[in-house]
């Protein structure tokens, strides 16, 4: 059941075949998906059909369960069954990139894609997380990114990988990417410096131990949690309890749920802090931007995502 209570319709990568006559028959048709698995969690329908209805466009977004040996068919359907492209979820973010014809620089440097466009029987990639975690950020703190100090826990993981790397290619004063182990960080820092585009000179690396994260915190404008830690209700913080100060900003990528540890400590310390609700949001908005070429209806789909919580 979703949060809706009701029991969504998913797909199979199986009705892709035979030209998406499945898809072709739905009222309205079905020409954009988003592909996972698991996938019947995914808020990204009710999001992405609330914008499709503001453009006034009759066709819909759907949901299709899509295995990891069932990926590479299944994206190169898409374009015999009519689609404008996919939004891509675990497990397929990092493993779609060489199956794709193009993907663009920051896809590639962060590793993943979460977006996929049909072009001219092609199929091309991208990744809206970092950028949409940016928009989240000037939406929530009245900031932009690029001018803050930030640190990234777990942020050599997926998600926490395309943050990093939007924080390098916008140049923010500080990036300090904390991780359990400090190899992934390392492999990751040296990849960015050498990249195209990068604007930083350096990134800082700390491991999730209370020392460690004692003098990062100390050393950040902004916290960002890009663990899995939250997503259960009886998950500890990422942060050792006393760090955070009022002039301490907090994200946590987290959406699902109550309130998180974290963000239960940030309000003890009256540090700014919000969920990463805003994330979602914006990274849904700049796909449909993307498949559409101009603006999406920000307001609508804030507002489909929020009928869904509530
Ligand atoms: P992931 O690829 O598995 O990465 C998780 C990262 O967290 C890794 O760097 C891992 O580091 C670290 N980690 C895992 N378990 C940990 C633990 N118990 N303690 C400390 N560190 C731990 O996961 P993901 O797909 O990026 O998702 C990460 C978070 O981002 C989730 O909370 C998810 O909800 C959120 N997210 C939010 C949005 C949004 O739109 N708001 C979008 C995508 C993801 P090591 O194993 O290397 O230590």
């Amino acid at each position: 059941m979703n949060a809706c209570g009701e029991t969504p319709i998913v797909f199979t990568a199986s009705d892709l075949a035979d030209g998406g006559k499945v898809f072709r028959e739905l009222d309205p048709p079905a020409r954009l998906a988003v592909f996972g698995d698991p996938v019947a969690h995914s808020a990204s329908p009710p999001m992405h059909n609330a914008a499709l209805k503001a453009r006034g466009l009759e066709i819909q977004y759907v949901r299709i369960r899509v295995t990891s040996e069932e990926l590479p068919q299944a994206l190169r359907n898409l374009t015999t069954a009519g689609f404008l492209g996919a939004s891509l979820t675990i497990p397929h973010k990092q493993a779609a990139l060489p199956i794709l014809n193009e993907v663009s620089l920051e896809s590639r440097l962060m590793g993943a894609v979460n977006t996929v466009q049909v072009v001219d029987g092609k199929l091309r990639g991208h990744n809206t997380d970092g950028p949409g975690l940016s928009a989240a950020i000037r939406e929530e703190f009245g900031i932009p990114l690029k001018e803050l100090r930030v640190l990234i826990l777990g942020g050599a993981g997926g998600a926490g990988r395309a943050i990093t790397v939007q924080c390098a290619l916008e140049g923010c004063p500080g990036i300090t990417v904390a991780n359990r182990k400090t190899e992934k960080g390392d492999a990751l820092a040296s990849e960015i410096m050498t990249a195209r585009g990068v604007k930083v000179d350096s990134i800082a690396l700390s491991t999730l131990s209370s020392e460690a994260l004692q003098s990062a915190v100390a050393n950040c404008d902004l916290i960002i949690n890009a663990t899995p830690l939250g997503m259960k209700a009886d998950d500890p913080s990422p942060l050792p309890d006393g760090l955070l100060t009022a002039k301490h900003l907090v994200y946590d990528t987290v959406y699902s749920g109550g309130e998180t540890a974290l963000l239960k400590q940030s309000k003890m310390a009256r540090s700014r802090c919000t969920n990463g609700f805003s994330m979602l949001l914006h990274q849904g908005a700049l796909q449909n931007s993307l498949w559409f070429g101009e603006p999406a209806q920000v307001e609508t789909m804030r507002k489909a995502l929020t009928d869904l919580s509530s």
